[in-house]
């Protein structure tokens, strides 16, 4: 799917151990001097995202950059394998979850005590993953209003909650919003973050107060997918008084 000639919304078959199979919506920035791959996948499924990204008629090689919107395992899963696989490749988050995806802190919701409960090979591969995340090299920061070039222009928006470091990207030039886990889209329509994975709430519907006022055409939930519209009701309905 794409918007424009700079956007292409990758879509990857996922399984999760938590929602069953499902897809998830990563995203490819396109410039003269390459692709911005926002977000990865779920770790252990690499192939499904080199598949969709060859699908989309684009080379894992073109890849420069990749943006990770939050720390979570479907959004950073492939991170380690892909910066083997690319050299060179650049990585960017905000500071609120650099220490989970550089493997210094543990993740907040696939925690320690999670992964002792989980079955004996799932706790191999995870632990694995997460020892690489200590080799990943320099992660960049991202803040609040940062004016990002690529794919005609991309504002960071900073939307803690879902995770302290969770981020939406604005594209101006499509009046696309990149919502990551801020919203989802369930059954066509428009949500509020999935409760069941924000553990800070109410912080989450008060960040999506920031969206307020956007000129937003359309919305890409990596949850769900494309939403043709404005998030405007919803946020006065969810963060009205906030
Ligand atoms: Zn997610």
């Amino acid at each position: 799917m794409n918007f424009g000639p700079n956007v292409t919304v990758l879509t990857v078959p996922m399984l999760s151990p938590v929602m069953g199979p499902t897809v998830i919506y990563p995203v490819l920035l396109k410039d003269g001097d390459g692709l911005t791959l926002i977000d990865t996948g779920m770790f252990g499924q690499y192939d499904s995202l080199v598949q969709a990204i060859l699908q989309a008629g684009e080379q894992l090689s073109s890849i420069k950059r990749i943006i990770l919107t939050h720390q979570d395992i479907d959004h950073i899963g492939n991170l380690p394998v892909l910066v083997r696989e690319i050299p060179g490749v650049q990585l960017f988050a905000h500071p609120g979850d650099i220490p989970v995806i550089s493997g210094s802190e543990s993740m907040l919701k696939m925690t320690p005590e999670r992964i002792t409960g989980m079955p004996q090979a799932f706790q191999e591969q995870i632990n694995a993953f997460l020892e690489q995340l200590t080799q990943l090299g320099e992660i960049t920061e991202l803040h609040d209003g940062d004016q990002l070039p690529w794919g005609g222009g991309a504002e960071v928006i900073h939307t803690p909650g879902h995770t302290p470091g969770h981020i939406c990207l604005y594209l101006p030039q499509e009046k696309l919003l990149l919502a990551a886990d801020e919203l989802r889209v369930a059954d066509g329509r428009l949500a509020g973050p999935a409760e069941s994975a924000t553990p800070d709430m109410p912080l989450a519907l008060r960040s999506l107060r920031k969206l307020d006022g956007l000129p937003v055409q359309s919305i890409v939930c990596y949850h769900g997918g494309r939403y043709d519209g404005s998030p405007q009701v919803l946020i006065d309905s969810l963060a009205g008084g906030l």
